[in-house]
Formats: C-alpha cells, structure tokens, sequence
C-alpha cells in the first residue's frame, strides 16, 4: 500500500512535469516501468487509489450524462468585433472609476469545462450547460493527460478550462481516422459528450485554465492570482498579459499570430483584474460589466467546389487542387484549396458542385475540412488515369496517384531540379523557376548532374544572363559540389525523406557510400525513419545507382566529419545490438552504448567486440558464437550502464 502511494505521487509528479510544464524529467522508459509495477500492484491488491493514473485509459461506457449543478453560475461574456467598440467599452467603465487595469487572454475555441475538487481530489468535472446545470463528465475528462487528479489545496474549489484538441492532436488523428473530423472544436466537443470514455481518450485532449470559479475559504482578489492559484495547484494555463491602458491592449491583440498556435482561438478575453473593482462594476441582465470578448474574424467558411485540378510534382505524385468558388476567407479572397491526395477526397467525401467547409492553414493555400452540403448533381471527383502533363499511365500507391514517367514528364524534371537548387538543399542561388524552366527548354537538362555539364558558352545565351549572372551561376554550382552530407541527402529529392530526416540519416551512415547499401532493417533503427520512408530510400538507391556514381565522378561526394568519442565503458569496442531488449528500444540502447564511447555497427564481423543479445536473437547470435565473439544478455548489458 505504501508502495502504491509513493507511485502514484511519482507518476502524477512525472505526468506533470511532462504534460503541463513540458520539462520531462524521466525518459518514457523509465516510467512505462514504475506504470506497469503500479498497475500489478492493483492487480495484487485489487484496490486503485482515488487519484492514480492507471485511470486515465478511460472506464467503461456509461449509459447517460447526469445532471450538475455548479456552485456559481458560469456566466458568458458580452462579444464585440472592433477596436472602436473595445474603446467605448473602456470610456463607459472609466466614467465609473477612473482607474482601471486589465488583462487580456485567448479566447481558447473548443469546449468549456468546469472541475470540482475536494480534500484535493478531483469530484466532479462538468460541461457548462446554460451556466447553472452542466453534465457531468467526469469519466470522460478523467482522461486527459494535463489533468491534476490530486492537488495540493484541500477545500472545496471549482476551477474554469476550456477543453481543447490540440492542431497537432487534430491532424494526427485525421491521418488515419477512418471517419475524419471537420474540425478541432468539434473534435473536443464530440469526445467529452461521448458516452464511451475510450473514445475521449483516443483523441488526446487537453484542458487550459482560466478561472477559479469558486473557492470554500474566501475568493481569488484578482486575474493575475487566478492564474497564479490554478499554476501552484498544478493545472495548465497561458499567457495572461496586463496593462492599464486600452491602447496598449488593442496594440497587443493585433500582433497576436494565432497561426503560429497549436490550439484554436477565436478571439481574445479582456478583464477587469481587481475582482474587487468587479463586485463595484457589477453585472449586466446576461453579463458581467467587467469583462469583454473581442472576436477575431471567422478561419472558416464554406464554398462550392467547382473544380478539381492535378499537379504532377517532382516525385510524380499527382496533387488534387480543389477551385472553389470564390470566397472571403480572413480578407483574402479565396478560390483554390488543397484536398492532399484522392485518398483524402474518398475520406472527406467530397463532390464537385457540393458545398465543402474550407479553413485558413499554415500554408498560403486553405484547405477543404469536409462537405457542408450535398446536391442531386454534385458529382463524384475520378481519379484521372492519364498524366495531365505527359499523357503516361497512372498508378496508384496507397491514397496517392504517380506519373511513372521520371525520366521526360516535364514538371517532375523541372521540381526536381528546383528542389535540388534550393536553399536547403545544394544551395544554388540565382536559380528561380523560370531559370530552371528556360535551362530544361534549352539544353534538355533532365537531371540535376546535367546541371555541372552546362559551359559558360551555354549560359551566356540564356535570356537576360549576362557575363555577370553567368559567372555567378557557374560559381554557385561549383561551389555547391563541397555541400554537407545532410544538405545533399535532401538534394537527391528521395520521396518522404526531408530536411530533418536528412540531417538523421547522415548523422547515422557518415557518407553516401554507407546510405545507399542500408538495409530495411537499419533504416527503421532510427528514431525518425518509419517503415514508408525506409522502403522509399532502399527503392530510390536501388533505381539510381548510377546518378550516385555520377555524382561522384563529378566530384560531389560529402562526409560527416568523424564525431567527437566520448569515453565510457564502451570506449573503443564495436557493438552489435541483436533480439529485443525488454528495458529499451534499439535506439536508445545504441544512444547509451555510444555516449559511453562504444561504436555501435549493424551486422556480426571478425572486427566486431561485443554482441548484446536480447530476446529472439537470430542469426547474428549465432553468427557471434561461431566465430568466438563475446556475448552478453540484457542483464548484463543493463549493469555495464
Ligand atoms: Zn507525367
């Protein structure tokens, strides 16, 4: 029983500094551990404490939402949409008191929730219903990660959130949701009210704080302790800002980029701080005095979709480009937006003719969330079966079309080139996409080595090169043939493979020679490579062979300089990692054999000094033993650590 006390108070530590402070003090591994001894304890002992967090899987489906009366009415604030009614509401409130300080939050846009805690166990979560009575959803907010379940004040407190699906959250789960969800807010609002607690689990939620509603030992004076008080009981909030002057907080709401946040806003909250100067203020029939919502104009609308156009790029997959009846759409007009790949279409539903939902995004072009409506002639999207661009049959790969024509299918020649060119990659400058387009026209360049072949002669001739931008051109080329492995790796234009995972594969293999004989088996070794990015690289070097010698008989082969050796139990041996090993997964176990100064390589040779056999090892095990390399298991490996 003490055991499990002190567990719990560890996991919920770990839990917290992992999913509210972001600072993880304990690697996955480690608490997967003390998780499952827990969880064999409840087992053993048949009792879970009240606060454990082997309840945040989510109980069993419950037949319906009970009704919850909350101690204080949750009140909904007055909206405006403009900076001129911000200014008046701030004149009407100075005539009352000249003094005034206020703070300004997000308006989070997701699902409002209110927590009970007593003797510093959470009772009661509840939606917000009309304010008095809510639903209990205690079973479904249970299982949000972020949560407290136990907090250090032990009166009775109601606290406010709003609960929310992470961006992130969102597009992971759309990636593979058989039925996707239109948006973030409904993907919250959908999983709180859903009677089977799993299916909340399944969508990562997150709630952030804002107000302690009610509190059973007097009342929170201001904004700023609100926060303060929900931060020391270890809840989840953001960023409060604080000024006196209503200029100031207009100047801070228009630089706010709510694009760069990983969470939905559809305004921001401005409030009297003093809760004392509040009681003066006083409330309105349906709002408070002291407080305002000012509205951000809407990220969403809705459009007919007119039109679905597919563009060929480098790696010959064929994107669907949806042409929308024009729309404004954050005082933009929009008429074009993404639809991803004909998987995408098939999943979301969507027809030409029909009305779709589109969203602002990250990226200059919205994209299409889902239908709004149907009509009788909506009609279906077909997949096309010819290349737009050069007539070549199409074949499907998963939920994408490619063009198999790499070799004349003149906009993959013509991305792979620019993408080679870019600044990421060899870093060619003076190259735009008309240069490339005019080199491809004139000289039938095809591949990016053609590029070293060009003569000065060549380029002088091109539309508006003269001696100046032609010796510029040539001298960017020849200086990007010493590029950095990781720069060069991303240049190749392999399918899937990106700047990041560049930078880890050269990390691994140190040079091209190592990459483009990997197996399968070493590629998924790496934290970031998957199994889809593994098959893409071993097929590009199994097709391009010979434009990697060309490359390098063009002199462009780039090393990783040899890394720094630390020094350790390991120094100076070669270690091969074979079987499954129970504490760790591969790559953390090779990160710790290398910080400890050994080299970790991936078959069993003569040279090899030390073979770590975890469970199922095969063939290197075996391998080790024939030709008298030392052996050791897990055990083993875990007291040389
Ligand atoms: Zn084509």
């Amino acid at each position: 029983m003490e055991r499990m006390r002190e567990l719990v108070d560890l996991l919920n530590k770990y839990a917290y500094q992992y999913y509210v402070l972001d600072e993880p003090t304990v690697s996955d591994v480690q608490y997967d551990a003390l998780y499952n001894e827990l969880l064999a304890l409840e087992k053993e002992s048949g009792t879970v404490l009240p606060d454990s967090p082997t309840k945040k899987i989510g109980g069993d489906p419950i037949k319906a939402f009970t009704p919850h009366v909350h101690i204080n009415k949750l009140y909904s604030l007055d909206k405006c949409n403009s900076f001129e009614e911000l200014r008046a509401w701030d004149a009407k409130l100075r005539q009352l008191k000249a003094d005034i300080e206020y703070t300004v939050e997000y308006k989070l846009d997701g699902l409002t929730l209110c927590l009970t805690y007593e003797g510093g166990l959470l009772k009661c979560a509840a939606t917000r219903g009309n304010g008095e009575v809510g639903e209990d959803v205690t079973a479904q907010v249970l299982t949000v990660k972020s949560i407290p379940t136990r907090i250090p004040y032990n009166g009775v407190v109601e606290v406010q959130g709003e609960g929310i699906m992470r961006l992130s959250a969102f597009n992971k789960y759309n990636e593979t949701a058989t039925e996707p969800l239109k948006n973030a807010r409904n993907g919250v609002a959908g999983a709180i009210r859903n009677l089977d607690p799993k299916v909340t689990a399944s969508r990562n939620l997150d709630v952030i704080f804002y107000n302690v509603n009610y509190l059973e030992d007097g009342y929170v004076p201001s904004q700023e302790e609100n926060i303060k008080f929900l931060k020391d009981n270890r809840f989840k909030t953001e960023t409060l800002f604080k000024s006196s002057d209503m200029e100031e907080v207009i100047s801070y709401i228009s630089k706010v980029d709510r694009q760069s946040l990983d969470f939905l806003i559809d305004g921001m909250v401005i409030k009297v701080n003093s809760v004392a100067l509040r009681e003066e203020l006083g409330y309105t029939e349906k709002f408070p005095r002291w407080a305002m919502a000012y509205k951000f104009e809407a990220e969403e609308t809705s459009t007919k979709l007119l039109d679905v156009e597919w563009n060929v790029g480098r790696t010959g997959k064929l994107t669907p480009l949806a042409i929308l009846e024009a729309v404004e759409l954050c005082g933009v007009t929009v008429k074009r937006a993404t639809l991803n790949n004909y998987g995408d279409i098939l999943r979301k539903k969507v027809k030409i003719g029909s009305n779709v939902f589109i969203r602002r995004s990250n990226d200059v072009i919205p994209e299409i969330l889902g239908v709004a409506e149907d009509f009788e002639d909506s009609k279906q999207i077909l997949p096309p079966t010819r290349c737009p661009s050069c007539g070549s049959e199409l074949y499907e790969d998963g939920a994408h079309i490619f063009c198999p024509n790499e070799e004349n299918c003149l906009p993959q020649i013509i991305g792979r080139l620019e993408h080679f060119c870019s600044k990421d990659c060899m870093d060619i400058r003076g190259i735009s996409e008309s240069t490339v387009t005019q080199i491809v026209n004139a000289f039938g360049v095809k591949e990016p080595t053609d590029l070293y072949k060009l003569t000065r002669e060549q380029i002088g001739k091109l539309e508006g090169f003269k001696d100046k931008k032609t010796e510029n051109f040539i001298a960017s080329v020849e200086k990007s043939k010493s590029t950095s492995l990781p720069a060069f790796i991303n240049a190749l234009g392999i399918e899937n493979v990106g700047k990041k995972a560049a930078k880890d594969l050269a990390e691994r293999f140190r040079n091209i020679d190592a990459l483009s004989v990997a197996t399968k088996e070493e590629l998924v070794t790496i934290d970031e490579v998957g199994d889809v990015m593994a098959d893409c690289i071993v097929s590009y070097f199994a097709r391009h062979k010979d434009r990697i010698e060309e490359f390098k008989s063009l002199g462009i082969n780039p090393q990783m300089e040899e890394k720094q050796k630390s020094e350790g139990v390991f120094s100076g041996l070669k270690v091969v990692l074979t079987g499954t090993l129970s504490a760790f997964s591969r790559t953390v176990a090779a990160k710790e054999i290398e910080a400890r100064g050994g080299e970790v390589t991936s078959s069993v040779t003569k040279l090899t000094d030390l073979v770590i056999v975890g469970e199922d090892a095969g063939s290197k095990k075996a391998k080790a033993e024939k030709l008298g390399i030392k052996t050791i298991n897990e055990q083993e490996f875990l007291k040389l650590l």
